[in-house]
Order: C-alpha cells, then sequence, then structure tokens
C-alpha cells in the first residue's frame, strides 16, 4: 500500500490524482515550477516541492529533480499524470533504481510502445490488425517513395516518435512527397528529438475508437470499453464520449479482446489505452499511450469505476478489483475540452482568467485553475474538463449543452461557444461522427463573427447603467431590483436620455435609451425597442426586451462587460462619453466637424436637453468614428445635419446653448 505520493505534473490532472489519493488515505506532495508557486494543484497536495524555473523543460521534465523530490518528500511511489515524463521510459526506470515505485507500467512496456513504428512491428506479431503502411528502419526517400506507392494515395506521413499530433503530414499525390517528408522530420526531430517517420494509408473519414484496458502485476488483462475521440483539430481531441455511439456488438467485441491482446503481448501493467482507427472496412491499431489519458473520465462515468484509484491499487500490488464480466456500462458519458483557444485558426490563448464561474451538479468539472490565475505560455492552455452522464445519449449531450451553457470565462478567449456549436450540432446529435467532423461542419461550427443584435446592445446598456450607479453610491439605497436604482444622478427630467457607446471589436455601437414608467425604451440604433422588467444582481441580468426575455450572466473588468448569453459570450466595452467629452475643445455656441467626413447618426433633436458627455452627433472620418459629445450641461437649440449629410472640416455641426449653471 501506497503511503506518500508524489504527483509529477500540474493542472487538472495533478488536482484530479490529488483527490483521489487523498480520498484513499495517502499523503499527497506536489511539485511545482516558478510560474505554478500558487497553483491549484500546489493547494490541492499536503505538501509541495519547488522543481525549477517556469518552462517545462526546465521543471515538469527534468527527471532527476524530480525523482530527488520524491526521495527528499519521503514519496513510496510517483504518479506522472499524462504528457510530461508519463511516457519517458528513462524516468520509469529512475524512480526504480530510487526505489519508488513508478505508477504506470513495466519500463520495458514503455518502451516497447514509444516507438510507434516499433509497436506497429509488435502489433502486427500479437495478430492486431494494422493500418496499411510502411514501419520499417530505413528511411531515405527512394524507400519511403516506393512505400507509397505500393499503399496507394492519400499516404500519411508520421513521427515514429510523435504524440499529441505532431509531425504528422497528410500527402495528396506523389509530387508533395519529398517536401512532407522534409518538414516532418524536421518537426519530429525538434518536438521529440527523433525524425524516423512511417507512412500509412490515409483513411478517409475514419472514426478514432480507443480501448482503455487495465492489468495487473498477477496476470489478469480486462479492458473497460471504448470511448469515441473522433472530433478533433489538428489531429487533437476537443470531444470525446463513451461508450462509442453505433458501434457494431461485433466489431465491439473484436475492439475490446485486441486492446487485451496487445497489453497482454508486451505485460503490460496499469492503466493503458490502444488507439484504433475504424472505417467501413474493419477498424486498425494506431499506438497504444501507457498512462492514464486526459478523457479517462468518460469511462469513469461510464463504468463507475475511478481509474486513479484502480491504478494506485495496482501500483501498490494489489490484484483488480473486477474481473471482465463484473465491468458493466450504464448509461452514455461526454467530455468536452474547455481550452484557452481561439476556434477560429484553433491558437492557444493567454491571459488571466478574470471571471470563472463553472456549472454544478450534475456536471463534473475537472480544472487546475481558479478565478484570477492565468493562462502562460509555458503549459497546456487547458481549462477545464466537462463531463456529463446520461442515461443514454441523448440525456447526456442534453446535459453537456447545458453545463456548456451554464460555464462563464472571462478575461480571454475561449472555444466554449464552439464546443455550444458542436455538442447542438444536428449531425453530432444525429453521432455522424469522423475525424474530419471540425473541417466538414466549420460554417456551422465557426461562423463569421456578428455584431450583437438591439436587445443584447439594450441589454448591455441597462447592465452597464446600474453597474455604474452601483459604482457611483457604494450603499444602494432601497429595492435594489429597481430599474430607478440604476439611473440615480442622472435623470434630468422626465425625459431623461442614458446613451453609451458600446465597442466591440473595432465596431462602434451607440445606445440610447430612454425612461418610460418604470422601464425604458430605445431610441438608438432600434427606435421603440421597450426594456422592462430589469431583475438580477451584479452576476447577472433578466429583462424584458422588444416583450422577449433575455438573461445574462455579467462580468465586469474596468469598462469592459462580458454578458454570458445562451450561446456565445459578448463581450463589449463602454467608452464613457464623459471621456469622449474631455478630449473636445469648448467652442461655445458652436460645435464643429474636426476633419471632413459624413455625418453617421444624429442623437438628439432640436430642444434637447443633455449632460455633459452625452453624444450628440457620430462623425465618420478616416474610417473611424468619432463623436462629438456634449461639451457641457445644456441644451441643443437646433442640429444643421442628418445622417448620410457629407461634411467639411470646421462644418457647424449644431448650435448649443450651455445651461446658466454650467
Ligand atoms: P498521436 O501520437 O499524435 O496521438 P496518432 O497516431 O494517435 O498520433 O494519430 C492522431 C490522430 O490522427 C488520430 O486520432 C486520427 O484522428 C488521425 N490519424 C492517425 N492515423 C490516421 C490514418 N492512417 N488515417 C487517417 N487519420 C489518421
Ligand atoms: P490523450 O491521448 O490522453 O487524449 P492528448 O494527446 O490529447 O492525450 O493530450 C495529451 C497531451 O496533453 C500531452 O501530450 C501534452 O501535450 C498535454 N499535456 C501534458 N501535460 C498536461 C497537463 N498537466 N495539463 C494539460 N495538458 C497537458
Ligand atoms: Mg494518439
Amino acid at each position: 500500500m501506497i503511503q506518500t505520493l508524489l504527483i509529477a505534473n500540474r493542472g487538472e490532472i495533478a488536482c484530479r490524482i490529488a483527490r483521489t489519493a487523498g480520498a484513499m488515505g495517502i499523503r499527497t506532495v506536489a511539485v511545482y515550477s516558478e510560474a505554478d508557486a500558487g497553483a491549484l494543484h500546489v493547494e490541492r497536495c499536503d505538501a509541495a516541492v519547488p522543481i525549477g524555473p517556469a518552462p517545462a523543460s526546465d521543471s515538469y521534465l527534468k527527471a532527476e529533480v524530480i525523482v530527488e523530490a520524491a526521495r527528499a518528500s519521503g514519496a513510496d511511489a510517483v504518479h506522472p499524470g499524462y504528457g510530461f515524463l508519463s511516457e519517458n521510459a528513462d524516468f520509469a526506470a529512475a524512480c526504480g533504481e530510487a526505489g519508488i515505485v513508478f505508477v504506470g507500467p513495466p519500463v520495458s512496456a514503455i518502451q516497447a510502445m514509444g516507438s510507434k513504428a516499433e509497436a506497429k512491428a509488435l502489433m502486427e506479431k500479437a495478430g492486431v490488425p494494422l493500418v496499411p503502411g510502411y514501419h520499417g528502419v530505413a528511411q531515405d526517400l527512394t524507400t519511403l517513395a516506393a512505400a507509397a506507392e505500393k499503399i496507394g494515395y492519400p499516404v500519411l506521413l508520421k513521427a515514429s516518435a510523435g504524440g499529441g499530433g505532431r509531425g504528422m503530414r497528410v500527402v495528396e499525390a506523389p509530387v508533395d512527397l519529398e517536401p512532407a517528408i522534409a518538414s516532418a522530420k524536421r518537426e519530429s526531430a525538434a518536438a521529440f528529438g527523433d525524425d524516423r517517420l512511417l507512412v500509412e494509408k490515409y483513411l478517409s473519414r475514419p472514426r478514432h475508437v480507443e480501448v482503455q484496458v487495465f492489468a495487473d502485476g498477477h496476470g489478469n488483462v480486462v479492458h473497460l470499453f471504448e470511448r469515441d475521440c473522433s472530433v478533433q483539430r489538428r489531429h487533437q481531441k476537443v470531444l470525446e464520449e463513451a461508450p462509442a455511439p453505433d458501434l457494431d456488438p461485433a466489431i465491439r467485441a473484436a475492439m475490446g479482446a485486441a486492446a487485451v491482446a496487445a497489453a497482454r503481448a508486451i505485460g503490460y501493467v496499469g492503466a493503458g489505452t490502444v488507439e484504433f482507427i475504424l472505417d467501413a472496412t474493419g477498424f486498425y491499431f494506431m499506438e497504444m499511450n501507457t498512462r492514464l489519458q486526459v478523457e479517462h473520465p468518460v469511462t469513469e462515468l461510464i463504468t463507475g469505476i475511478d481509474l486513479v484509484e484502480w491504478q494506485l491499487r495496482v501500483a501498490g500490488g494489489e490484484a483488480l478489483p473486477l474481473t471482465q464480466d463484473q465491468i458493466v456500462v450504464t448509461g452514455h458519458a461526454f467530455e468536452a475540452r474547455l481550452y484557452a483557444e481561439d476556434p477560429v485558426d484553433f491558437r492557444p490563448q493567454t491571459g488571466r482568467i478574470n471571471h470563472l464561474r463553472f456549472p454544478g451538479p450534475p456536471a463534473r468539472v475537472d480544472t487546475g485553475v481558479r478565478q484570477g490565475d492565468t493562462v502562460s505560455i509555458h503549459y497546456d492552455p487547458m481549462i477545464a474538463k466537462l463531463i456529463v452522464h446520461g442515461r443514454d445519449r441523448a440525456e447526456a449531450l442534453g446535459r453537456l449543452s447545458r453545463a456548456l451553457a451554464e460555464t462563464e470565462v472571462a478575461g480571454l478567449v475561449t472555444n466554449q461557444p464552439f464546443l455550444a456549436r458542436l455538442a447542438a450540432h444536428p449531425a453530432f446529435k444525429a453521432a455522424e461522427v469522423h475525424t474530419g467532423f471540425i473541417e466538414e461542419h466549420a460554417a456551422a461550427l465557426i461562423p463569421e463573427p456578428q455584431s450583437p443584435s438591439n436587445q443584447v446592445l439594450a441589454l448591455a446598456a441597462l447592465a452597464i447603467l446600474r453597474h455604474r450607479a452601483d459604482l457611483a453610491s457604494a450603499t444602494p439605497s432601497g429595492d435594489p431590483y429597481s430599474p430607478w436604482r440604476a439611473v440615480s444622478g442622472w435623470r434630468l427630467n422626465e425625459a431623461a436620455v442614458q446613451t453609451l457607446i458600446l465597442e466591440q471589436g473595432d465596431k462602434r455601437h451607440v445606445v440610447s435609451l430612454r425612461q418610460e414608467g418604470d422601464g425604458y425604451r430605445m431610441i438608438t440604433p432600434a427606435t421603440g425597442l421597450s426594456v422592462q422588467d430589469a431583475r438580477g444582481d451584479k452576476d447577472r441580468l433578466r429583462a424584458v426586451i422588444g416583450g422577449a426575455a433575455i438573461t445574462a450572466g455579467l462580468a465586469f473588468d474596468g469598462a469592459t462587460v462580458t454578458l454570458f448569453l445562451p450561446e456565445v459570450p459578448s463581450v463589449l466595452s463602454w467608452i464613457d462619453p464623459l471621456d469622449a467629452a474631455g478630449e473636445l475643445d469648448d467652442v461655445g455656441g458652436r460645435l464643429t466637424a474636426p476633419m471632413p467626413g459624413k455625418i453617421i447618426s444624429v442623437q438628439v433633436k432640436d430642444g434637447d436637453v443633455v449632460t455633459r458627455g452625452a453624444p450628440l452627433v457620430v462623425l465618420e472620418a478616416m474610417k473611424m468614428e468619432h463623436t462629438i459629445a456634449a461639451p457641457g450641461d445644456g441644451r441643443v437649440v437646433k442640429i444643421h445635419y442628418q445622417a448620410g449629410d457629407l461634411v467639411e472640416e470646421g462644418a457647424d455641426l449644431l448650435e448649443f446653448e450651455p445651461s446658466d449653471e454650467a
């Protein structure tokens, strides 16, 4: 039995492992880089050891430093998590030499599966079906070209030492082969220090289906059924489910048996995953991951088995708690990986998580960050995994959509709207999954950014007015739900108009609301939209706008508000008209055009009484919008232009009469 476990990882997986270890009464030791001194995984462990500077190569990948940390902290076992040193045979060996249990397979099994080429050769011998391809030793162009010719184009080049989708190139025709080999070799050498390649038949529209296996040191090997991880971008998983939908029972059984055979062939112990590619012609071995997988929770939810608990028991010398017959599938599970990533090009994003709110049960959320934490350039940009279970696929998918809708992240761009669209897509609902799914449905999944609707603009304006009223009166008096609260200190007369300039990307929207009864009426940009029945607090606002109820979660950060709407969060910054006014010269009774341009909109009418800073006229010049604001409190006497008019520099736009008190 393990007494003290050092977790040689960070982020969500370190927290995940600490949770189970803690529940089993095992003392946990975290390791952390300089960037992670305040990280959640450090907080979740009983002790913590610093291991060096932020870059992983100087800390989380330093095998000897981590072994020393384990020794110094009295750990009798090390759990490597996934990524980092989890599939590093030298690290596993170093643990063994130091008398520390490596929670994972024997060194020989890691070595056997470490090279995709050697793994394929081994599996061929064990009778496991392979994708047609070449995985020989010779690496010269003539050999690779002849192999590709024999396999038939299109072919896929893969780094033999590869992982994380790196070093892979699809080659459509012979003419493209040579440059693709060169670039795949360069990428593999840089990423893995090994430039050997293998060539495979590139299957079109296949599925990625993988089998979870488990073995103990007493000769027992079982599988925990399969996961479908077909929904990928850049050959990497974003959404996983278990069991694989619409899988022929005979194929399921054959895959399970093949995976168990693969594990047996290499004397496997612990948790492992055998990855297959599946198409109409059959299923084929791709690789075996000799570690806990990112998506292991979906298997946990359909089997009721805690995989980390099994790993720790097996590492402690126990036999597997269940036999194959005792492992049954109940219902269906999904996992969505929430990344700090812009779905437009799937590029990782960095930044501070200013606001973070996760769904509650029945969703399970595995995360390694809290509000206020930073996603840095040093590590994986995954923020959390949202995991749900249901009695069947439809119920589980409904819960996934709900969990995604309840997730709120502000401060950086995430793939949350993209995941929400994926979960709601009719083809995904119909389980028409294959590895090209995202590409095929890109138009629907990654739509052009749209301007916020007038309903959203009105809600945003209302939220900002209430927020500013809160800031203005630290102790708001009276009914906190009254919309009147929003206008303290602003109301001028019966027809008080509130105007805000809202900015999203490079677009500006002027929004004016006029008080009416106990609500408002929008006068710009949509005249006549009623805004009523506002309810909420600083985190949430509901209103009936244009007769339709709309609710949004809110997160304020300086002069930026994020509205969490059912599918897409809307981030809007407001430009305070008072600040805008400060930039203008006070020109007495005349307001002139600062440069030649076109009148975009006129915000007021003759005779209107306005406060200092109220936008009067919006002018477009030099591809920018300029707002002419009231230089002080006063009255608009006469407006000389209307929307659409072209004006010269210095043109008199309107006559303005400052009020006496000003
Ligand atoms: P990695 O080590 O990067 O995970 P894999 O060999 O598991 O590499 O492949 C990653 C992904 O690439 C798979 O999940 C699958 O979507 C795709 N892929 C791999 N091999 C093929 C193939 N022969 N044909 C089509 N797609 C493939
Ligand atoms: P799986 O096959 O288990 O789904 P993936 O290949 O999608 O795994 O992701 C594993 C990858 O996650 C690693 O290769 C690495 O790039 C990245 N990674 C490593 N450590 C962490 C971590 N602590 N948190 C998040 N991601 C990590
Ligand atoms: Mg893989």
